[in-house]
């Protein structure tokens, strides 16, 4: 008989719980996309993320067609939508993998009660994590708030599952009465204007894009992974956080990638996959976290109503100050930013401009591909001060000495901010120790920064030490 394989954010065919329990149980699958981002709450997902999401849902369906198969695509409600799909197919189940967005999980449960209320088995697997949300807890049972005894905990429980390859063949179910299929491009049409053009030289949505970039790394970059990842001009990174984030890849299998690399380096890049954890980890626990401060004291902390043009200024990388405009071009022009430049436009923001933190949340959930609730919200709130094993907030990122640190030649800053690459390193780290040299490169670019660093540090500190979050 058949079932319903839907896909969510699990968009593979290797490794894929749902999928291995569809077969195991001898169903036919027939694979569904449901389009219900009215259901997701506060956080539908954002323009960056559907832009990928279209073409690895194209991907997805290409695959499926390979193997005799094809993915349907509908509308939501997604509970009618599922019900009536099984209805019209004869399905006699419906198979999944979890997610773990407050919203996604509490819409989850209710398709699930009706289902099963309808007679159908319904089923959800476990496919996107290393560890289940609620399983790794102290002694006491309880979530905890620090990131290393939770790694530590996390790791006394490693069990590394089997891998299980994509099929070799899916054959599709027998044609039923007609379902009321949608275009992918009409629920997910291709951005206009093109403002995602310059992603696709850098990125190839799918479970193919998704190996490639584990197998370049594994075998390309793992070697100095532990000093590289902190340089923003050299790619020493993975860059797999969008698979990870649609479920392109599985972190185990990433994880099994790495079996012949250097150990320190394999450890140092396993905790960066344990911080995916944690994050799951606080989501689940502490569901209010997207949109109110984990630690309450700073609940009535003065944040500045930060002017418009300021605001303006950060998101488009025109603060006159190089890192965090380089940053802030990164992310605009390829919908991704390396880790260490979000620190440093993070800091920037909550701190120089004193802005709440859920507008950079917010900024980076529309334009980052691999925007993932989790994630997004333990950053800023990390770089807030405001969260779960935070940086504190007297931490004030210094955007200059980080660029000087980290990006010595100021290779990464030339390479977003045009002229730049006439100008020495110095210049490109301070560029307002000579703006006639700057303007003669570079005209567009601000003569001085739109803050000034030192006294909006001290603004930021002596805010802090008036507010009730220091006590
Ligand atoms: P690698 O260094 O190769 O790390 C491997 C994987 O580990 C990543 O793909 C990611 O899944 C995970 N990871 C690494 N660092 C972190 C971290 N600090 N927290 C959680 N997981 C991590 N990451 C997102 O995936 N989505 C977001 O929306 C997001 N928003 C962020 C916002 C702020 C303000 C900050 C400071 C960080 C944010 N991060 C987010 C975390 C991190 O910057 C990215 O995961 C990382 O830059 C992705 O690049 P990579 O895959 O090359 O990382």
């Amino acid at each position: 008989s058949t079932a319903i394989l839907w896909f969510r954010n699990d968009l593979r065919l290797a490794d894929n719980p749902a999928l291995q329990a569809l077969l195991r149980g001898d169903f036919t699958a027939l694979p569904v996309y449901v389009h219900a981002p009215g259901e997701e709450g506060a956080w539908a997902p954002g323009a960056a993320s559907d832009a990928w999401r279209r073409r690895s849902l194209q991907a997805l369906d290409a695959q499926l067609r390979a193997l005799g198969s094809r993915l349907h695509v509908f509308t939501g409600p997604t509970l009618d939508t599922l019900a009536r799909v099984a209805q019209a197919s004869g399905a006699q189940a419906v198979f999944w993998n979890r997610r773990y967005e407050p919203a996604i999980e509490a819409r989850d449960a209710v398709v699930k009660r009706a289902l099963r209320s309808q007679g159908l088995r319904a089923e959800s697997h476990d496919a996107a994590l290393l560890f289940e949300p609620w399983q790794v807890q102290t002694r006491q049972g309880d979530p905890y708030r620090v990131f290393t005894p939770f790694w530590r905990t996390a790791l006394s429980q490693w069990r590394l599952p089997p891998e299980s390859e994509a099929p070799r063949r899916l054959p599709a179910p027998a044609p039923t009465s007609a379902l009321d299929e949608v275009e992918l491009d009409l629920i997910l049409p291709s951005p206009a204007p093109r403002w995602d053009a310059g992603f696709w030289s850098h990125w190839t949505p799918g479970e193919g894009g998704a190996r490639e970039a584990m197998t370049e790394f594994a075998t390309q970059r793992t070697a100095d992974y532990a000093l590289a990842r902190d340089r923003p001009a050299v790619q020493g990174t993975s860059r797999l956080s969008p698979h990870l984030h649609f479920g392109e890849i599985s972190p185990w299998r990433i994880v099994r990638a790495l079996e012949s690399s250097p150990a320190a380096e394999r450890e140092a890049f396993v905790r960066e996959l344990g911080w995916r954890e944690f994050a799951h980890h606080v989501l689940h626990h502490f569901p209010h976290t997207p949109e109110a401060n984990f630690n309450p004291r700073f609940d009535d902390f003065p944040w500045a109503e930060v002017p418009p043009a300021h605001l303006d200024a950060w998101r488009h990388g025109h603060t006159g100050v190089p890192l965090v405009d380089a940053g802030m071009r990164e992310l605009w022009h390829t919908g991704w930013m390396h880790n260490r430049v979000r620190m440093v436009v993070a800091s920037f923001l909550v701190k120089n401009l004193r802005g709440h933190w859920r507008h950079g949340a917010r900024w980076f959930w529309d334009t980052l591909v691999d925007a993932d609730l989790a994630n997004n919200t333990l950053g800023w709130q990390w770089a807030a001060g405001t969260g779960v094993d935070a940086s504190p907030y007297v931490r004030v990122f210094n955007p200059t000495l980080q660029a000087q640190r980290f990006d010595p030649q100021g290779e990464y800053i030339a390479r977003w901010l045009p002229g730049f690459e006439r100008l020495p390193a110095a210049l490109r780290h301070e560029p307002w120790r000579d703006p006639a040299a700057v303007a003669a490169v570079a005209p567009d670019y601000p003569r001085q920064p739109v803050v000034d660093l030192a006294r909006s540090r001290q603004d930021a500190l002596e805010a802090f030490a008036r507010s009730r979050a220091l006590r």
